[in-house]
C-alpha cells in the first residue's frame, strides 16, 4: 500500500516516495526520492519525482502453446527481480539515462541454433 502524499508543505523526509509502505532511495545517489507531482493549473501540469523500473537477469525458456501441439512459443523469465530508481537529479545525467535504457530493454538476442522450431 502506497502512502499518500502529503503535499508540499511536509518536510522533505516525509515527501520522499512511499512504494509498498517503504521510501524510495535513489539507486545511484542513495538519496530518498520525491514522488511526482501534479497540479490542477499552471505548465508544466506535472514534475517528475523520480524515474523506476524492474529489472533482473532473463532466462530463455521454451513451452508447447496450450492446446496447440505443434507450436512452440518462447518467453524469457525474469530472475533475480530487482528496482532500480533515479531522482531527478541523476535522472539529468545522460550516462545515467542511457544505463537506465539498457536495462528497460535489455532483452538478450536468441542466437538462431538456440531458437525453439515448431514440430
Ligand atoms: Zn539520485
Amino acid at each position: 500500500m502506497t502512502k499518500p502524499d502529503p503535499g508540499p508543505a511536509a518536510p522533505p523526509a516525509a515527501r520522499a516516495a512511499a512504494v509498498g509502505g517503504y521510501i524510495l532511495d535513489c539507486s545511484y545517489c542513495g538519496k530518498p526520492v520525491s514522488p511526482t507531482v501534479h497540479r490542477r493549473s499552471g505548465a508544466p501540469p506535472y514534475e517528475v519525482g523520480y524515474y523506476r523500473l524492474l529489472t533482473g537477469d532473463l532466462q530463455l525458456l521454451t513451452m508447447q502453446k496450450p492446446g496447440e501441439e505443434t507450436v512452440i512459443v518462447e518467453f524469457f523469465k525474469l530472475l533475480n527481480p530487482r528496482w532500480v530508481a533515479a531522482c531527478r537529479n541523476c535522472f539529468a545525467d545522460d550516462r545515467i539515462q542511457r544505463e537506465l535504457a539498457d536495462l528497460f530493454s535489455g532483452v538478450p538476442e536468441i542466437p538462431d541454433g538456440e531458437r525453439a522450431e515448431g514440430k
